[in-house]
Formats: structure tokens, C-alpha cells, sequence
């Protein structure tokens, strides 16, 4: 008997080593690795600029405590805010805690409590994040929930109107719905949401915690489109597999955020904070981003031709990329895995795909090859 709680489910194949995009299983069979631990391993597995940069620091320092400065934090938080509107960051641990601190400095800083979400949205399992999911799901059996969070359709324009009073703090989405099914906001909702929170004083937080960190082959996916956030959560992809989650705001947001008012004991922690720099430094870069988007297109375009359109669409952007089928996908996703390909879904009839952002062309074309082949039952022409 398993001395583990069962909360995962039946898990799968025991992965036991990596190296770029290739994992190895206990009895040495290798797979394509296109879940990086879900949108995580944003560097493919064992990057050497990151196992070199977390080998130094854990020579020099551990942990500390936020009672002490932390020098690569400050670089860290000048780092993610360079050419963008925000212009503080506070340092956690995972996606959840991010999320929390962003709802706990909406409330405070509005002194309002409403907070909109959107229907499959996906913010996290604690308590003030899983409030604000989407999903009945992740709820079920939990409750009372968190008050005051508001959820309605995504890229529903009359609902999002109907939605606005005065007690509205904060308007909280996901740029691409991630775990909800590879679902994309509209632009014309986008703005939307733009000109309501500027029309009524509500803060936009964007939850990057999937997309961001050059996932949707921009620094930040919020990007591509005309939403214009106060807030934004990271996590997964931050960190490349060290487990760090970060909040970015703007400077109006400072005071309400001052001593003693939110912290976390490993927040922010030395070997955290520098991988994740080194982490930025490597993909928010022009030639490294361009890349993504190149690659991007080489897989789209592949599946594309492999896959007839009548019954599979291809949504999402950059490396963050679902395909959508008529049928059920987990009996696909094993199938992929006996063949070699490891494989997420999102939803029941999505299957995602989340190559490190480093896969290679050659690696797209075996992973396409492997899809068509569990999909159609034949192998793709490449
Ligand atoms: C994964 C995810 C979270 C939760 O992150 P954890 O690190 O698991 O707490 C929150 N928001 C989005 C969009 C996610 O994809």
C-alpha cells in the first residue's frame, strides 16, 4: 500500500533523468518530454546555465529569511519588471501563493471586495485561489468558499458588463486558459476589459502562471493583446523546475503593500531567486523569443498538415498549444506515452502541448510523427 494520499490519481510512468527535452524512465526507455512538468521546465531538463548557477549558489547560500536583504532579489524583481508597466515584485513559492498575494493587495488596496473570474479558469488549490477557479471541479466539497468572487463566462461581453458594481476590486483572468482547455481571450474582450477597469477604478490581475516567461513566445502573453494589467502572477515556467512563484505590480499598488502587511518564510529564497534570474535572462531575450515563435509556427504548421481540420483545431500560441478533438484524449495520451511521447491534457478533449521552449525542430517533427500516429492510426509524412 502506498503511504502517499492518493490525491493525484494513478500515476504515471516513473521518470527518473532528463536532458533537454528527453526523460528517461526506471527501465532506461526514453521519451519526448512535451509536458515539461507542465509548462515548468521552460529550459528542457538539466539545463547546464541553470545547473551551474544553482550549484554556485548552493555553495554560497542556502536560505537566509526575508528578515535579511537579499541582493538577488532586487535583481531579480529589476529583471522582470524591465520594459514593462510594473514596478514591484514580491517573491513566493508556486502559483497559488502568487495568486493569494494578488487577491490579498486588490482588497486592501481597493478597500472593495469583489473579485470577477472567469468560468474554466484555473488559479490555483488554496483557498482564496480555488475561490476564484472556475471550475466546479476543483471546488467540490471544499466549501464555504472564499466570498465575493464573481464568476462568469470568458469573452462574454454582455455578462462582463452585468457583472460591474460598485464593490468590484479587481477583474482576474488568464490570458490563455491553460488547464481550462487551451482557450485564448478575444481581443475585442480584451478591451473590454481594458476600458472598464480604466472607466470604474478596477484592478486588472493577469495569472501569467502558465503563459508567462516566453511560453506564448513573448516575455509576458498579456502582450499580444490590449489588456493593460496592474497585477501579474508568475510561476510554473519562472523558476525552470526550481519551485519559485513571483507578483508584479505597479507602483500606485507600493504602499498598500508595506511592513508586516504579507510575507512567506521561503519566498524569495536564495537558490530560487537566482535560477530564476538566469532563467529570465536566458528566454526574455529577443533572438531566444524569436525562436520560440519560429518554432511555434514549424509545430502548427505540422500538425496542420497532419492532422485533417474537419475534426482536430489547433488553438493557443507559442509553445502553450492545444489540439482540440471531438473524442475523449486520455486513451491518446497513454497511447503517446507506449509510443514514446509524453503528452497533458487540458479538459477532456484537449490535448496540450508544452515542449521545453529549447525542443528542437527534429523533436517537433518525432512528436507530430507519434501524434498522427495514436490520432489516425497511421504514421504522418514528414
Ligand atoms: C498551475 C496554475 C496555477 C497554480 O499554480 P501552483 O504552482 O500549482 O499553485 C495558477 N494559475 C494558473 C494559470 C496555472 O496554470
Amino acid at each position: 500500500m502506498s503511504h502517499l494520499f492518493q490525491n493525484y490519481g494513478k500515476r504515471r510512468v516513473p521518470i527518473v533523468s532528463g536532458k533537454g527535452t528527453i526523460v528517461t524512465d526506471d527501465k532506461g526507455k526514453n521519451y519526448l518530454d512535451f509536458t515539461s512538468g507542465i509548462a515548468v521546465v521552460s529550459l528542457g531538463h538539466a539545463h547546464p546555465e541553470l545547473v551551474k548557477t544553482l550549484q554556485e549558489q548552493s555553495e554560497k547560500l542556502w536560505h537566509i529569511s526575508n528578515l535579511f536583504d537579499i541582493p538577488a532579489q532586487e535583481q531579480l524583481a529589476e529583471a522582470l519588471v524591465d520594459q514593462t508597466p510594473f514596478d514591484h515584485a514580491f517573491f513566493c513559492n508556486s502559483g497559488a501563493e502568487a495568486n493569494e498575494a494578488a487577491i490579498k493587495l486588490a482588497r486592501k488596496h481597493t478597500g472593495k471586495h469583489t473579485i470577477i473570474t472567469f468560468e474554466q479558469s484555473f488559479h490555483g488549490r488554496t483557498f482564496g485561489a480555488m475561490s476564484a477557479t472556475g471550475q466546479e471541479k476543483v471546488r467540490q466539497g471544499f466549501g464555504p468558499l472564499l466570498e465575493t468572487f464573481r464568476t462568469i463566462p470568458y469573452n462574454d461581453l454582455a455578462q462582463l458588463e452585468a457583472a460591474i458594481d460598485d464593490d468590484v476590486a479587481a477583474i482576474m483572468l488568464e490570458v490563455i486558459q491553460g488547464e481550462g482547455g487551451v482557450n485564448a481571450i478575444d481581443s475585442a474582450f480584451a478591451q473590454a476589459i481594458t476600458d472598464v477597469c480604466k472607466a470604474k477604478d478596477i484592478l486588472l490581475i493577469v495569472d501569467e502562471v502558465q503563459t508567462g516567461i516566453g511560453r506564448t513566445g513573448t516575455c509576458y502573453a498579456f502582450e499580444q493583446t490590449p489588456l493593460q494589467p496592474d497585477i501579474v502572477t508568475l510561476a510554473k515556467g519562472l523558476g525552470g523546475g526550481f519551485p519559485i512563484g513571483a507578483m508584479l505590480g505597479k507602483a500606485a499598488l507600493f504602499p498598500s503593500f508595506g511592513a508586516g502587511t504579507h510575507g512567506t518564510t521561503f519566498g524569495g529564497n536564495p537558490l530560487a531567486v537566482s535560477v530564476a534570474k538566469t532563467v529570465v535572462d536566458i528566454v526574455c531575450q529577443p533572438s531566444f523569443l524569436k525562436e520560440v515563435n519560429d518554432k511555434s509556427a514549424y509545430l502548427i504548421k505540422k500538425l496542420t498538415e497532419a492532422l485533417p481540420n474537419d475534426h482536430y483545431s489547433i488553438r493557443g500560441k507559442g509553445l502553450l498549444l492545444g489540439i482540440h478533438c471531438e473524442q475523449e484524449v486520455a486513451p491518446f495520451i497513454q497511447q503517446a506515452e507506449q509510443e514514446g511521447l509524453l503528452l497533458v491534457q487540458a479538459g477532456t478533449n484537449v490535448i496540450r502541448l508544452l515542449p521545453p521552449l529549447t525542443v528542437s525542430k527534429d523533436e517537433i517533427d518525432q512528436a507530430v510523427a507519434v501524434i498522427s500516429t495514436v490520432l489516425l492510426g497511421e504514421k504522418a509524412i514528414i
